[in-house]
């Protein structure tokens, strides 16, 4: 019965072109990898996928600084942090976030989890309890919308960076504590909440502005610290969720708060306090990585990455010049993500396909992930790509275009 019911919903999705497959890489996360396709034999690929902003997860020194860690501190953490898993390796992680970001909130302190998705369930659904009510922005991840479920807070949407419907929102609001919950960088669309308006309107209304700055921390502001950093943004109003499997080329996650707030998250966050901490060798690496990410090779990689953005944005907004038959939209951004909307499922599909018979990859994203009607390539840029990268994925989707253009005629 199980298997039937499992069954007939797999068909439904395939039918839709929602089906999702996995492929196995044989290289390290690069611009250029090998990757096994669907047929079993390995390529390589020219890869626009990763979220590895900094190009650092196949950095010799983070896999030397890992090396290192096993061989100081062996395999697994052991236990839960508040059990035994926590390590001189995961508190020196956490003071360099909390003295980070206390340029931006007094009295910060910080909290390690393993992944984002977890860090954003804790914070959420902790203080969002029964005396709260959350504002939660559109096209927030996943896994803050996860959290509003499990939160008992009541929960209110606001429109993708409608500044004016949040504050009537927050006006009409008679609950004890609000929380307003946003990206900082929409992992989707690439671009930069308006977080100093969200800032001013929770220091209006007595609310606090939890941003989840998976895609900022790294990428933004000249010392790589992501959004606050970009925004200049001071106040104890302000909770940070950042990840660091993404521009920091390891995995894990930080909450960085006022103090009390941490306190409270230790005391009570549920998957803080029922999962097993990270191991201590990738938090040993972060150190290595969190140098990295503020040294020079750090500052030159982000001024590399906005030059592979200005040249990807220029040659995108010509190509749709050129063919102005084509749906296609390029999202506003001012970010490495930069996706290319094209609207149906299979012709996304069809169009990631045709680029990776070229050798390129770019994914395809699709509802529920996206609105209908918005499928999209999702263009991600690396430090590590070159203008001869750029220019090979422009040429290819200048082919597609024309041939797309070409059918339809
Ligand atoms: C990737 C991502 C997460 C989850 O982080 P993980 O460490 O991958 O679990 C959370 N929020 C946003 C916006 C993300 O893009």
């Amino acid at each position: 019965m199980l298997l039937e019911h499992l069954n007939s919903k797999l068909r439904a999705i395939a039918a839709q072109d929602l089906s999702r497959f996995l492929r196995e890489a044989e290289s390290p996360t690069a611009p250029h990898q090998w990757v096994r396709g669907a047929d079993g034999i390995a390529r390589e690929l020219l890869m626009f996928c990763s979220n590895d902003y900094l190009g650092l997860a196949a950095h010799p020194r983070i896999a030397e600084a890992l090396a290192e860690g096993a061989r100081l501190y062996g395999g697994g953490s052991g236990a839960s942090p508040l059990v035994s898993g926590h390590s001189v390796a995961h508190k020196r992680v956490t003071d360099t976030l909390a003295d980070w970001f206390s340029a931006h909130i007094p009295k910060a302190r910080a909290l390690g989890f393993c992944t984002g998705y977890m860090a954003n369930l804790a914070v959420v659904s902790a203080l969002g309890d029964g005396d709260a009510e959350i504002f939660s922005e559109a096209l927030n991840h996943a896994s803050l919308i996860d959290g509003t479920r499990l939160a008992k807070a009541r929960v209110t949407r606001y429109g993708h960076a409608d500044v004016a419907e949040l504050r009537a929102l927050l006006a009409a609001s008679t609950a004890k504590i609000k929380l307003i919950v946003t990206d900082a960088v929409f992992s989707m669309d690439g671009d930069i909440a308006p977080l100093p308006q969200l800032l001013a309107l929770a220091e209006e209304f007595d609310a606090w502005l939890i941003v989840d700055d998976a895609h900022g921390f790294g990428v933004l502001g000249q010392r790589g610290r992501g959004a606050l950093e970009h925004f200049d943004l001071h106040s104890e109003r302000l909770i940070v969720v950042g990840t660091l499997g993404k521009a920091a080329g390891l995995a894990g996650a930080f909450v960085v708060a006022h103090e009390t707030i941490t306190e409270y998250l230790l005391q009570a966050a549920r998957n803080y306090i029922f999962s097993t901490a990270s191991p201590p060798a990738i938090e040993h690496a972060l150190l290595t990585s969190f140098e990295l990410i503020e040294s020079e090779l750090g500052q030159a990689r982000r001024a590399h990455l906005q030059a592979l953005q200005q040249q990807l944005a220029k040659g995108i907004e010509a190509l749709l010049q050129r063919h102005r038959g084509l749906p296609w939209q390029l999202a506003p951004s001012e970010t490495p993500v930069r996706p290319l909307i094209v609207g149906g499922n299979a012709e996304v599909m069809q169009l990631a396909a045709r680029l990776e018979r070229e050798g390129l990859r770019v994914p395809g994203i699709r509802p529920p992930t996206v609105p209908k009607g918005e499928a999209r390539l999702r263009i991600t840029l690396c430090a590590t790509h070159t203008a001869a990268d750029v220019d090979r994925l422009l040429a290819a989707l200048e082919a597609a275009a024309s041939d797309m253009e070409r059918a339809a005629a």
